[in-house]
């Protein structure tokens, strides 16, 4: 990993604009929440663009029928990133399964995003916290070490 002075907010605004075609093509808002112009943390900026692409695509594809997806970025000592979608949600007994290796719903998933999202998140002396409703939705956080 190569960790340099990176800018969280305008990682997130470049993830954002990655997966602008997939979200209009999905009829789902990417809306963003944060009050800070610029946030910087030391990390592999390559591997968060990862991160969230990973986290936003998944939230885009829990709503086949659109929505909104929004992400909240703060800093309460540490960076907290909040993607929230309004899609189905996750059973609680699956919730353990979540981030292992081929552990898919999708027909064309290969169950390995959330997996290495866990990897990247790791290697940042992060951590991710997933809270789902089934029915209406789910909030995965993200705490990064400023
Ligand atoms: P993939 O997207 O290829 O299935 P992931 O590792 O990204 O693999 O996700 C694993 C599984 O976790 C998904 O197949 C889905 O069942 C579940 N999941 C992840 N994010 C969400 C979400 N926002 N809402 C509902 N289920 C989700
Ligand atoms: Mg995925």
């Amino acid at each position: 990993a190569k960790f340099t002075n990176g800018d969280i907010v305008a990682i997130i605004y470049q993830v954002m604009a990655l997966l602008e075609t997939q979200a209009i093509m999905n009829n789902v808002r990417l809306l963003i929440r944060c009050p800070e112009r610029s946030l910087f943390i030391m990390c592999d900026e390559n591997q968060i663009k990862q991160v969230f692409i990973n986290i936003i695509k998944n939230a885009i594809e829990a709503m086949p029928k659109g929505g909104d997806v929004l992400i909240e970025i703060k800093r309460a000592g540490r960076l907290l990133v909040r993607v929230s979608d309004r899609g189905g949600g996750i059973p609680q007994h699956l919730l353990p399964r979540i981030g292992q290796p081929f552990y898919t719903t999708k027909e064309e998933g290969t169950g390995l995003g959330l997996m290495i999202t866990n990897n990247i998140i790791e290697n940042h002396k992060g951590s991710m916290k997933i809270e789902s409703r089934i029915g209406s939705g789910t909030t995965f956080t993200i705490e990064l070490p400023i």
